[in-house]
């Protein structure tokens, strides 16, 4: 508002002052010339006057005697005819006729300025205050002829009040005149300059509430001049502006969302190491809450001296860096991460800094020592077979295959050396079509007993044959679960083979299962050996024997490929177990939608 203001009263001011100026000037230059055209008549006629009584005199003089008394009377005569006074001066200056005044008192008039002129050019004229008279007096003076002598000059005063009433009213004319059109004009510039600025003040307003964050605003150009062309270009300007800002932020939320979701931790630091901003997965690996990093550093963030290593190395090359870091948060070796860390220096000048870019490679480590156990598992599980296997072509090769009963031996020993590789190579290829999901599962609504019926009567030989009881335990209302029925009970098969190998005879084997919400669990206990707590956890991995030594001839690959036949079927499967006491292998499936 201030501003507006200030750009009317510029451009109104110059005009005020210039119009003001101009009438004074107008004003005072009239009122001077009115007076001076006023007096320099005035004048003439006092002239003229004085030039008709410079001619009358010499013949007045001549009738009448001639006497000083009488240029009194004959300057009283012509006084009272021309309403003026009048006085009758000796060359010398004497007075020697006086219409108004007594003479006797009448110094020398020779240097009043109207006579001296009179006297150098024929005529004069002089504007004096009287004091006496309180006023203006214009005093005319004329040389007249030599047939006038002894007078010489004639001259006759007036008082100028008169004639300054006339002029003061005339100069209240002027000057109301004057400050009417002053006024007039001024309220004109004015109107005028308002009228110019008004699209300029609400080109402000506009710009104000865009400046304010209202990108809505928009004006309607209501002229064609300049101060159009300028609202038209604020408009698109506001509009960029807001199409920009719109597209902003619709990246950074974008962006953002992008930064949220990822595997990735990203962190932004400020030129001394300062984090500005890290996303959830970076809090996550580091193991810190998101907002106690505020203000925080780098190296306070990752305590790690390698990690500090890599961020000063960066600081001081100003180059990417890359470093491979075991990080151990101090709890365990279970939250131990294997970390790729890149350090990135950004040389934006608007905001430099660094980018730092962590990549867990915790879990494609641990894919890795599986997959590297897994192939010197395959290798070492065939060395023993193939190695006795070539120890027997070799000894038959030797010389046993002279000896038929030492030679049938040998081929009976050979084939189950092969059977075992075989079984290796047939579990193997079972897990991994399950685990590739290539072996199709049939899912049924299937009766528990069913499951449980095929293995047990399958088994229960082996059973007998171990000098072990096998009782089966199955409450009578169990809902039916959605299972492959063969696979459940290939399941079922191997965790009761597992329970007759490890149960000393004697011992019991006991089937069972309940229902839960919305699964029924099924249970598989035995009075063995056991399993010592530190392996519990590692019995489902691959090729994974509980003290070998006492393992007698498994693979390893049972419980592996049991735990992925439950988990197709989106149920679990678990252990308890007391070493010397027993184990109870339990797995769930999910109750049949009725
Ligand atoms: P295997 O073919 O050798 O039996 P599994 O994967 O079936 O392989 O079992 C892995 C290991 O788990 C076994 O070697 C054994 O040490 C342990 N185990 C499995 N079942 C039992 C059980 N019922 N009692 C004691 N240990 C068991």
């Amino acid at each position: 508002m201030y501003h507006s203001r200030s750009i009317r009263m510029r451009i109104a001011l110059p005009f005020v002052i210039l119009i003001v100026a101009a009438t004074a000037g107008l004003a005072l230059y009239l009122s001077h010339y009115f007076r001076e055209a006023y007096l320099e008549t005035l004048e003439t006629r006092l002239l003229a006057d004085l030039r008709v009584v410079g001619d009358l005199l010499p013949a007045q003089l001549a009738e009448e005697a001639s006497g000083s008394n009488d240029l009194d009377a004959a300057a009283r005569h012509y006084s009272n005819l021309l309403g003026a006074r009048l006085t009758f001066i000796a060359a010398d200056g004497a007075v020697l006729g006086e219409s108004d005044h007594d003479r006797s008192t009448m110094e020398s008039h020779l240097y009043r300025p109207e006579i001296q002129q009179a006297l150098d050019r024929g005529s004069g004229s002089s504007i004096r205050y009287s004091v006496t008279a309180r006023t203006e007096i214009i005093y005319v003076a004329f040389a007249l002829e030599e047939a006038a002598a002894p007078v010489r000059i004639a001259r006759l005063a007036l008082p100028l009040a008169e004639v300054q009433a006339e002029l003061a009213r005339l100069n209240r004319t002027i000057l109301s005149t004057a400050v009417i059109a002053a006024t007039l004009a001024v309220a004109l510039a004015l109107l005028i300059a308002s009228r110019t600025t008004s699209p300029v003040r609400h080109l402000t307003a506009m710009a104000q509430q865009v400046a304010a964050g209202n990108l809505d605003a928009r004006l309607l150009p209501t002229t064609q001049d300049e101060v159009g062309q300028l609202t038209r270009a604020f408009n698109i300007m506001a509009e960029n502006l807001q199409d920009k800002l719109n597209a902003l932020t619709t990246e950074q939320s974008r962006s953002s969302s992008i930064l949220d979701h990822m595997a990735d931790g990203v962190l932004v630091l400020d030129v001394d190491g300062g984090v500005q901003m890290l996303n959830p997965a970076a809090a996550r690996i580091f193991d810190v809450a998101p907002e106690a990093t505020l203000g925080s550093t780098f190296s306070a963030l990752v305590r790690h001296h390698r990690l500090i290593e890599l961020w000063l190395r960066c600081q001081r090359t100003q180059q990417e860096q890359q470093e491979a870091v075991e990080i151990d948060h101090g709890k365990g070796t279970r939250r131990c991460r294997f970390l790729q860390v890149i350090i990135t220096p950004q040389q934006t000048p608007s905001a430099p800094g660094y980018i730092v870019i962590v990549q867990d490679l915790t879990r494609i480590r641990r894919l890795e020592t599986i997959r590297r156990d897994f192939i010197s598992n395959v290798s070492h599980e065939l060395r023993t077979p193939l190695a006795s296997l070539s120890a027997l072509v070799e000894t038959l090769q030797d010389g046993a295959l002279e000896d038929p009963t030492m030679a049938q031996r040998f081929l009976n020993h050979m084939e189950r050396e092969l059977a075992t590789m075989t079984q290796i190579v047939e579990e193997l290829l079972e897990l991994s079509r399950i685990e590739s999901n290539r072996a199709p599962f049939f899912m049924q609504s299937t009766p528990i007993a069913t499951l449980v019926a095929v293995p047990v009567d399958r088994m229960l030989p082996q059973v007998k044959r171990a000098g072990l009881t096998l009782a089966v335990e199955l409450p009578d209302a169990l809902a039916p679960v959605l299972a492959d029925a063969e696979r459940i009970q290939q399941v079922l098969t191997n965790l009761l083979h597992n329970a007759i190998k490890f149960t000393p005879s004697g011992g019991t084997i006991t089937v069972s299962a309940h229902g839960e919400a919305d699964k029924v669990i099924i249970a598989v206990r035995d009075t063995g050996v056991g399993i010592a707590e530190e392996e519990l956890s590692r019995i489902f991995e691959r090729f994974y024997k509980a003290d070998r030594a006492r393992s007698s001839g498994g693979t390893g690959l049972g419980l592996a490929i049991a735990k992925h036949i439950i988990q197709a079927h989106r149920g679990q499967i678990w252990v308890e177990s007391v070493e010397g006491r027993g184990s109870t292998f339990y797995f769930s499936l999910p109750t049949a939608q009725m």
